[in-house]
């Protein structure tokens, strides 16, 4: 199980204690919490290093500093062993007790079971709309079939989560990601909890953040939209040329400044806004070619039982196929 964690100091037993009851009423003892502290400001670090003194199933991974959720998430699902892999959010949105239930779809032979949300308890009617209509918005740009309303709150199988591993970019949507690697892959219909304790740590920014990178990663039609607009202006630009020589013939000449002021400034904002849709994808390109780790990495703590030992990790009754030793990612670098 991988849990990304921010400033979650409030309801970090919480959440402990819910995921171990979940996961210890099915696997017992054969299975790992990697907890993820994403360069919080608030005690949560402390806190996850007590819960992992406490109990060999915990691993703290403490990264150099904040990176945000979905290189934190991608730091841990490097580093987790075992067949199956359970993402959650740390405020308790999403419900750790459906394991179960996504356990079963997994065993009926799908290898992505993602939590598809019907009902949004406790989220603003803002926030609904708004992650409703860039979810609508990506389907119309993206040709991957990335499905509505969900977010990173899924159970997958080793080989998914291996070729998630094996993707280098580092503007990762990872749901997108993981609708793109494929194989079978199935919603499950839940209501989310509002947050257990603590604020969200995705403002209005970050979510705008989250839709570029999701749309510029999956897609270059935006790119199309530069000749598009080219076109468009073009014929307007023809059609109003045919009425002012209609005007000349009649005698008559078009008045000028007002509307030539107008189509300066019109011309100019749309070159601009072609140019910073080109500027979004070069600066990625730059940011890519860079090559740098995706996250820092500065402490793993395991409990002494644990590290001395490899535990066991469950491996549950279902068929993995080709499944292959995880090799560490190199652009996940462990500092020390
Ligand atoms: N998170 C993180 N790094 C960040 C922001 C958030 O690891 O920079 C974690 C956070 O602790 C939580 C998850 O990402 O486990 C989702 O964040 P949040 O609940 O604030 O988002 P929301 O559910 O409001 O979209
Ligand atoms: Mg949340």
């Amino acid at each position: 199980m991988v849990i990304p964690v921010y400033n979650e100091e409030a309801g970090l037993d919480a959440l402990v204690e819910r995921v171990t009851a979940a996961a210890q009423a099915i696997f017992g003892n054969r299975y790992e919490l990697i907890l993820v502290n994403d360069g919080s400001k608030d005690s949560s670090w402390a806190g996850i290093c007590a819960h992992a003194e406490r109990d060999p199933r915990i691993v703290a991974i403490n990264l150099s500093r904040n990176h945000g959720h979905q290189l934190a998430l991608t730091a841990g699902l490097n580093h987790v062993r075992g067949e199956l892999i359970f993402v959650l959010d740390a405020d308790l949105q999403d419900p750790p007790e459906l394991l179960g239930p996504m356990l079963e779809q997994v065993r009926a032979g799908y290898d992505v079971v993602y939590g598809q949300r019907i009902k949004r308890h406790g989220e603003t009617a803002f926030k609904r709309g708004t992650a409703s209509l860039f979810y609508r918005m990506l389907a119309s740009l993206v040709d991957t079939h990335i499905p509505r309303d969900t977010g990173d709150f899924r159970l997958m199988t080793r080989r998914v989560v291996d070729q998630l591993n094996a993707m280098p970019e580092r503007y990762r949507f990872i749901r997108g990601l993981v609708s793109y690697i494929g194989f079978n892959q199935t919603a499950f219909p839940y209501e989310r909890d509002p947050r257990f304790a603590g604020e969200t740590n995705y403002p209005l920014r970050k979510m705008m953040a989250l839709a570029v990178d999701a749309i510029t990663s999956f897609s270059v039609a935006p790119l199309r939209f530069a000749s598009h607009l080219g076109m468009l202006f073009g014929l307007a630009g023809l059609t109003s040329l045919v009425g002012i020589v209609w005007v000349w013939m009649r005698g008559g000449t078009v008045e000028g400044w007002a509307s030539l002021a107008a189509l300066i400034l019109i011309m100019g904002s749309v070159q601009l806004l072609v140019l910073g849709v080109f500027g979004e994808y070069l600066g990625r390109m730059y940011m890519e070619a860079k090559q740098r780790p995706l996250a820092i990495v500065a402490e793993i703590r395991r409990h002494p039982v644990a590290a001395n030992a490899e535990p066991e990790i469950a491996v549950p009754d279902i068929a993995v196929v080709a499944a292959t030793d995880p090799e560490p990612r190199e652009d996940i670098r462990v500092a020390g």
